[in-house]
């Protein structure tokens, strides 16, 4: 095992460095140095961003929050702006590893990495986010749905790089994050459910039960048509259920995954229906 690590200071730099033959972005390293150890990947070239100057900032942008490629979970965790805007955001993002892997890991990587059990992908699922990506044709923007195409895979193109994320506030939503492990901390969920509840207005995502991460668009509509009081349970959980295609792996089976979800939900409703409903 062995590479070249580059470090650019510009992002001028980054974009020509990005055109080099099997090379690979590395922000915290949290991820991608595993994958390297375990030989699952062989770049000849990492390139850092640690020295690029700039993209680590958090900046309120009206009805949104863009959040550079270079802030780590702890930066985001003491952000004032998520305090006020994107509770939901803080829930997730403190579930994830350890207070070593928050100060490394950012949040774009954790976005890039796509994996189904990312823990920050299901508040940007529900905050309707969008990534920004930088490259060769100069930068657009992507609603994250259309950015993570399945485990690992996403719909960046050589030579780009994900330069930032925004998304909608949500401080005005009630929040609630729930996410399953074989441990209490230091795990990757098994499954995880994430929601924002305004008024009759739901927002429901999962986390660990199919390729990504997912929206139940037809359970939100159920609620709204039924004016936020779910009358028949069972009705809302089969919706929420046709989104879900959990595998059998290491950390649990398909079938326990269905069951974790179907309780989640009744005791997320139940827990809202005491505070919010
Ligand atoms: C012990 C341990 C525990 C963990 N626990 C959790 C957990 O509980 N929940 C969770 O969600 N994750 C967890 N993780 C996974 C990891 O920490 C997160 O996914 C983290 O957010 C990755 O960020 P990073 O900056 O370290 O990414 P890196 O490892 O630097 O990069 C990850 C991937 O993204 C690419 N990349 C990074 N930045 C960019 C960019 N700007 N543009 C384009 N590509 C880019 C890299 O090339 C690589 O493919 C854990 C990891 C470890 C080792």
């Amino acid at each position: 095992m062995s590479f070249d690590v580059l470090m650019p200071e510009s992002e001028d730099e980054l974009l020509t460095l990005l055109m080099s033959e099997n090379a690979k972005i590395m922000a915290g390293g949290t991820d991608i140095l595993v994958r390297i150890r375990a030989g699952k990947i062989k770049p000849e070239k990492i390139i850092s961003l640690s020295k690029v100057r700039g993209m680590d900032e958090i900046i309120d942008k009206g009805d949104r929050i863009y959040i550079g490629c270079k802030v780590t979970h702890s930066a985001a965790l003491s952000s004032e702006i998520l305090k006020e805007h994107s509770p939901i955001m803080l829930m997730a993002l403190r579930e994830i590893g350890s207070p070593q892997i928050r100060n490394r890991g950012t949040i774009v990587g954790n976005i890039v990495n796509a994996s189904p059990a990312g823990d920050s992908i299901i508040p940007l699922y529900l905050s309707n986010a969008r990534v920004v990506i930088s490259g060769p044709k100069g930068e657009y923007k992507l609603p994250i749905e259309e950015f993570i195409k399945g485990p690992g895979k996403t719909a960046l193109s050589i030579g780009e790089f994900v330069r930032a994320v925004e998304f909608e506030k949500s401080g005005s939503w009630y929040p609630l994050f729930y996410k399953v492990g074989q441990r209490t901390a230091m795990a990757i969920a098994i499954a995880s459910i994430g929601l924002l509840v305004k008024d009759n207005n739901l927002r429901i995502a999962f986390g660990s039960v199919a390729p990504t991460v997912v929206r139940a668009y037809k359970a939100e509509r159920y609620f709204e048509r039924n004016n936020g009081n779910i009358a028949v349970m069972d009705e809302f959980i089969e919706l929420c259920m046709e989104y879900i295609s959990p595998i059998d792996d290491v950390r649990a089976s398909a079938w326990y995954r269905k069951e974790v979800i179907k309780n989640l939900l009744r005791d997320t409703f139940n827990s809202l229906r005491k505070k919010v409903l």
